[in-house]
């Protein structure tokens, strides 16, 4: 078994997630994986990275598919005895004039960027190492769309008391709301992207909750950030960062010294903590 540090990176074939890689490569003391639901485009960026003389090594995984997931589950406990940084970007988002129907949006969106999400945390967590950084990847949106919800809803996304289990009834109660066209008169934001990044960014409350009530002397560092308006293929050329500038926030919190005792649970953008 190696006992070189390892850091993982989901959805990194291209955009904000290839950027990180890009960044560990440089940065990083151990073995970086670029992961890529498509192998071939996962070589690809890999070879891309070459080109520029960084060394990242490829894992498939698609974060929809739990078989995938547990794949690199084992490979990771078998190779290093674990994973040291895990950087929770892949994620979907439709396009503002796109014609879907809002119920099979908000399905489909959530479902990766919520469910996948979750599912790799589920595999993946109880294998990180003391002093092991996690980071996932949410959005300002999230931000706008809690401000969105009803009271009710509002604070039940606030509490420091909620849990993974009453979070899952909520987006799973959200995808049906919208099957069934209540999900406004229910209190919910006109957004699917926004709910299944509130999603996100409570779900890394909760499990920054969670590591400090089972696992404290492990030092385990676990945030939730927004990496701003970034030029890639989900937000358009308008955007005012490029992928690399984009990467910082989640890099700074991937390489988050051993002797800090925070950030931890919080959501961040441009490397600040905000309100949440
Ligand atoms: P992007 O260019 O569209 O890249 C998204 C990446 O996620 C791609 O590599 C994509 O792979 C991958 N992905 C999607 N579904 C996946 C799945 N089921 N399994 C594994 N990988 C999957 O988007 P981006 O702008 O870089 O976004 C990266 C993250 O930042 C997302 O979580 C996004 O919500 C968040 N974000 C972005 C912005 C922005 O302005 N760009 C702002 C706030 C937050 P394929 O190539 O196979 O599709």
């Amino acid at each position: 078994m190696s006992n070189v540090p390892v850091a993982v990176v989901t959805g990194s074939n291209k955009g904000i997630g290839f950027a990180i890689v890009r960044a560990l490569c440089k940065q990083f003391p151990g073995d970086v994986y670029l992961t890529a639901r498509d192998p071939g485009r996962g070589q690809k960026a890999v070879a891309k990275l070459q080109e520029e003389g960084l060394c990242a090594l490829f894992h498939q995984l698609d974060i929809d598919d739990l078989q995938s997931i547990r794949a690199l589950r084992d490979f990771l406990k078998e190779k290093y005895g674990g994973l040291n940084v895990l950087v929770n970007n892949a994620g979907i988002a439709f396009k503002v004039h796109d014609t879907t129907p809002f119920a099979v949006q908000a399905e489909v969106t959530l479902k990766t960027n919520f469910f996948g999400t979750r599912n790799v945390c589920t595999e993946l967590l109880p294998l990180v190492k003391p002093y092991g950084k996690v980071v996932n990847v949410s959005s300002m949106v999230s931000s706008s769309a809690l401000g969105g919800c009803s009271r009710e809803l509002q604070q039940k996304f606030r509490s420091n008391t909620i849990t993974e289990d009453e979070l899952v009834e909520l987006m799973t109660k959200f995808v049906e709301d919208t099957k069934k066209s209540v999900h406004e008169k229910e209190g919910w934001p006109n957004t699917a992207y926004g709910v299944s990044k509130i999603g996100v960014t409570v779900l890394s409350r909760i499990q920054a909750r969670m590591l400090n009530e089972k696992r404290k002397g492990d030092h385990i560092l676990l945030n939730a950030c927004c990496p701003g308006w970034v030029r890639t293929d989900m937000a358009g050329p308008q955007a005012t960062k490029s992928p690399d500038e984009g990467a910082e926030t989640p890099v700074y919190l991937a390489l988050l010294p051993s002797d800090a005792d925070g950030p931890h649970g919080q959501f961040l953008s441009n490397k600040t903590v905000r309100t949440w």
